[in-house]
């Protein structure tokens, strides 16, 4: 029962973090409060078929030949390969504003070129901020925030194509309701537009099964059905956790990915930042509908669409239950060249919702508000993807399901807007890794778990 490291979470990145410090001989426990791993990022079966929760797209999708791009890297230390996944690579994708629409694909001239037609007169200042993004050293530990928009603002001076840059980047992973850290533009920028996006042809699932097959073979220890209640730090140092069940895990270090304020709030005693850490208040809904025929004969043919209604982005909790004047849809169906790709005959509509009312409507309202949302949104992308008779609703995803698979106050999809880069807590051996260390998706929270495993827990032994 004494472990070198607790890992509170097996989501991507305690996942990522276990077979990191197991590799390297740790005594290691994983202690997931639900019966499957994943986290955020997992699956479940409905009507005898089988659905990813969150998956739209891996980012990051470097070529290989590309070794010290961020995915090529973190599959050779967790020992993955890419053949294993097999993922397929979007065809292309749109960001539409009124009267604009940009162009992006994984070969970043696809931009370039549509930046430059759209907006003649912005194409050096383009340049100048695509320099600016590869330059900022987004991985160093000490660098004070810096306002996105200000800074976008220094160097474009077309408002529209701010905020067109803006909606795809904030939809991808931005915690901060109207701004964010231009640290995490510059993480998203690359991840998205700069290395491009794929999915893995079968789904999440075979990468966490490859991911549960590397824990195991690396002598990790899983626990699944295994909440932790508290974790013991009597004089400002971790001993121990307590499990949901009683039992009492002692351990020299804990990493958890349950998120900062939450895992402040699980801590006997409580330091005095577990009242004053801001809590994220950025949730979603997305609807998923099957589609009757291939999405290309219904006239869509991007892999993912980026909508919006007005020409500024209100990246914030909508007054209503969900925003009507912006949305972003995936078609997996419509990524690689065709192959069979999971979930293919699928429609993914992620709008922007405010938590709150989601959090508290009784169970039959709940129901009711589901079918209606994702009714709206359909009626709300009519003029761009006339699916009338072709869509049928599958299922619903709200703030609630969020606080349901991950315990994120809120059901603040990317956890509180203050990040700490550095994992580091109040408390002298316990770290933070995924959501709110501040590395999103799927590679960043793999990349979290692997760099703050390293950093805390490997560098100085
Ligand atoms: C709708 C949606 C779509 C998304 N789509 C994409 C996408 O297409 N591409 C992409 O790259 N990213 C996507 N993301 C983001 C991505 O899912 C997350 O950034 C990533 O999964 C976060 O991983 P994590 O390990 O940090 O945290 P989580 O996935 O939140 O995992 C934390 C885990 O900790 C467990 N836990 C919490 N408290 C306790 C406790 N007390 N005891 C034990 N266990 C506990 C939770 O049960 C959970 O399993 C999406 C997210 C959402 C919501």
């Amino acid at each position: 029962m004494r472990f070198d490291t607790v890992i509170i979470g097996a989501g991507l990145s305690g996942l990522a973090a276990g077979i990191r410090l197991a590799h390297f001989g740790r005594r290691v426990c994983l202690c997931e409060r639900h019966t499957r791993i994943g986290g955020l990022n997992s699956w479940y079966e409905r009507g005898g078929r089988r659905f990813d929760v969150g998956l739209h797209a891996l980012t990051n999708l470097a070529p290989r030949q590309r070794r010290e791009a961020p995915i090529n890297r973190l599959f050779r230390q967790l020992r993955l390969s890419r053949d294993e996944l097999h993922i397929v690579p979007q065809r292309h994708s749109r960001i539409v504003f009124p009267g604009c629409s940009l162009r992006f694909s994984n070969d970043f001239a696809v931009l370039e070129a549509s930046v430059a037609e759209a907006f003649p007169a912005q194409h050096e200042a383009f340049q100048r901020l695509v320099a600016a993004v590869r330059d900022y050293d987004v991985y160093s530990y000490h660098l004070e925030p810096l306002p996105a928009r200000k800074t976008l603002a220094a160097i474009l001076s077309d408002p529209l194509l701010i905020e067109m840059l803006l909606c795809p980047v904030m939809y991808y992973g931005n915690a901060q309701a109207d701004d964010m850290d231009f640290r995490a533009f510059c993480i998203l920028f690359r991840s998205l537009f700069l290395e491009g996006v794929g999915r893995p042809a079968g789904g999440i699932r075979p990468l966490l099964d490859a991911l549960a097959a590397r824990l195991a073979e690396a002598g990790a220890e899983l626990r699944l059905n295994c909440g932790v209640r508290t974790i013991a730090c009597p004089d400002g140092a971790v001993t121990g956790v307590s499990l949901d069940d009683g039992t009492f895990l002692e351990c020299d270090s804990i990493l958890s990915s349950a998120g900062h304020l939450e895992t402040l709030r699980l801590c006997d005693p409580a330091p005095a930042s577990a009242t004053t850490h801001p809590a994220g208040c950025i949730s979603f809904i997305e609807s998923i509908f099957h589609l009757d025929c291939p999405p290309a004969d219904l006239g869509l043919d991007d892999s993912i669409l980026f909508l919006n209604r007005t020409p500024e982005f209100a990246y914030r909790p909508p007054a209503a239950l969900a925003d009507a004047q912006s949305t972003v849809l995936c078609l997996p169906g419509n990524f690689g060249g065709g192959e069979t790709v999971a979930g293919a005959d699928l429609l993914r509509v992620t709008s922007l919702a405010n938590p709150q009312p989601w959090l508290h409507l009784p169970a039959d309202e709940y129901r009711v508000a589901k079918a209606e949302a994702a009714a709206a949104q359909l009626d709300g992308i009519a003029d761009i993807a006339p699916l009338a008779g072709h869509a049928r609703l599958a299922d619903v995803f709200t703030p609630r399901t969020v606080l349901r698979y991950t315990g994120h106050l809120n059901g603040a999809v990317y956890g509180s807007p203050r990040k700490l880069y550095d994992g580091r807590t109040p408390i002298r051996n316990l770290f933070l890794c995924g959501t709110d260390q501040g590395f999103l998706g799927i590679v960043g929270a793999l990349l979290s778990g692997v760099s703050m495993a390293n950093y805390h827990l490997l560098a100085k032994a």
